[in-house]
């Protein structure tokens, strides 16, 4: 009898062990995940006790960018925002770290648990460079693109105004001119801006192109232009058999139009642009060569911004939007490209359209 109840408490004995061995087995493995899981998210991760000590963290949190110093920062922080939250509410503290590089974190925590039975707290640590730079240059480009509409229409208004004035028939004419050219001026802006934007959208056509095409139909379509300012466009005869790259053909030739019109603009009356395909090893250049007024060197890596002009009068009396080499650099990165550029102020600038070769 005796020993029978003693087989019956060892059975349960182990029976209770072995519960015990499954739910620290359970434990351990949910202990795993959640290491895993917290070292899968993308940003430094800091787990707090209900006493604000840290009990979790992963590797990111660790590493932080910036040596001692930033990572000594972002400890600080981590501490203020858990010790302002005091496990009740979500608190955001932004941390401007100066570099190199610069750098901007937020550093967020948030309470777990309930308000009566805190389980502590999770801060994540996010940086938000990248997203406060593009915010920032979409705020520029708004402030520019309202900035160079209100030039045109400002002075339709004006002009409008002075119109409604006058008598002289003559007088009335040169105003209705002049209001015709600011018109033209917005359409240009707003058409340059559309260029831009589907440009940047970033998807391509890729077909096989034959870049002595793009060329041709771009030199058709600055020709006009070229005629009404006295400048000859030099092309060397293309003949079949010529380099082909994979791409876009509207946005190749919108690029070749832009560096082409530019060359024109920026020459004299009487000089003479050239463009020709030179076949590289696995590039195709299209060089536009011009003897017109150059560039100075200090302005050479501004040029490609968006609205970036060396000199304000002269593109405004050539009717320049500023956009045109945003377009052609926007294009030649679609492309897998470059565009480069030497230039010698009063020699004249060379522009180059590197292409990956097909
Ligand atoms: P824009 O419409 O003003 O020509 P772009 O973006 O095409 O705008 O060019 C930006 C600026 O770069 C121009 O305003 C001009 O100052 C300069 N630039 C571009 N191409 C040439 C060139 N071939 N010769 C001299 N300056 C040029």
């Amino acid at each position: 009898m005796r020993k029978q109840r003693l087989a019956e408490r060892l059975a349960e004995a182990d029976r209770r062990a072995a519960e015990c061995e499954e739910r620290a087995a359970l434990a351990t493995a949910e202990a795993a995940r959640l290491r895993e899981a917290i070292e899968a998210i993308p940003h430094a991760v800091v787990v707090c006790d209900a006493a604000g000590t840290v009990v979790l963290r992963n590797r990111r949190s660790h590493a932080v960018e910036g040596g001692r110093y930033a990572a000594a920062l972002v400890e600080q922080a981590v501490e203020e925002v858990v010790a302002a939250g005091a496990g009740i509410r979500p608190v955001t503290q932004t941390l401007e770290l100066h570099g190199p590089p610069p750098r901007i974190l937020e550093v967020t925590a948030t309470p777990m648990g309930r308000r009566d039975r805190s389980l502590g707290t999770v801060v994540l640590v996010d940086d938000v460079s990248e997203l406060r730079r593009l915010e920032a240059v979409r705020r520029d480009f708004v402030a520019n693109v309202s900035h160079e509409l209100r030039t045109p229409v400002g002075a339709m208004g004006v002009l409008a105004e002075t119109l409604a004035d006058e008598r002289d028939p003559d007088v009335m004419r040169r105003l209705a001119t002049r209001i015709t050219a600011e018109a033209e001026r917005a359409g240009r802006l707003i058409d340059g801006l559309l260029d831009l934007s589907r440009i940047e959208g970033g998807g391509i056509r890729r077909q096989q192109v034959d870049v002595a095409g793009v060329v041709a139909t771009a030199v058709e379509r600055v020709g006009h232009l070229a005629d009404q300012l006295g400048v000859t466009l030099v092309t060397p005869p293309a003949g079949p058999g010529g380099p082909t790259v994979v791409g876009d053909e509207h946005q190749l030739v919108s690029a070749v139009v832009n560096l082409l019109e530019n060359a024109v603009k920026y020459s004299d009356a009487g000089s003479a642009v050239e463009v020709e395909t030179v076949a590289g090893e696995g590039s195709v250049d299209v060089v536009v060569r011009d003897r017109g007024v150059g560039i100075p060197t200090k302005d050479l890596e501004r040029i490609f911004e968006r609205f970036y002009r060396v000199d304000r009068a002269r593109s405004r009396e050539t009717g320049g939007t500023g956009l045109g080499l945003a377009i052609v650099r926007h294009v030649a990165t679609n492309h897998g490209g470059e565009v480069l550029v030497e230039s010698q102020e009063g020699l004249g600038s060379t522009f180059r359209l590197r292409l990956p070769a097909a």
